[in-house]
């Protein structure tokens, strides 16, 4: 085989696997890439749940004892919701407090507070 040949024959092998090695070195460094952002995110620290406050409306929805609640934290109404609840399932932050309404004067003041506060949203909305 002449140096000529030679020279051609390793020039076409090199110039068919080039583009594949390019290729592949492509999806290393995105490899690379991802894991070091993962390596940064598991070296955070976990940030803890911000805590809650949840109000039991005195009056069940229905006659199954179920009841609606309000959470102090992200403003949701809950239906459904029972003291086995740790989170708050609207927004996920954990619940330190749960308070039952024991009258219906507490009852009526948060109709009222609720009243108060959908007037004065919609009075922002209107303007
Ligand atoms: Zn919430």
């Amino acid at each position: 085989m002449s140096e000529r040949t030679r020279r051609k024959s390793g020039q076409k092998i090199i110039a068919d696997v080039l583009p594949d090695l390019k290729r592949k070195r492509e999806s290393q460094n995105e490899l690379i890439a991802a894991l070091e952002h993962a390596v940064t995110i598991l070296g955070e620290e976990p940030q803890p749940r911000p805590a809650c406050r949840i109000l039991v409306e005195l009056v069940p929805i229905s006659s199954f004892q179920t009841f609606r609640a309000h959470c102090d934290c992200c403003d949701s109404v809950l239906d459904g919701f029972n003291d086995n609840f740790r989170f708050c399932p609207m927004c996920g932050s954990r619940i330190t407090d749960i308070r039952h309404e024991e009258t219906a004067e507490e009852a009526s003041n948060r109709l009222t507070e609720a009243a108060i506060k959908e007037h004065f949203a919609n009075v922002g909305r209107s303007s």
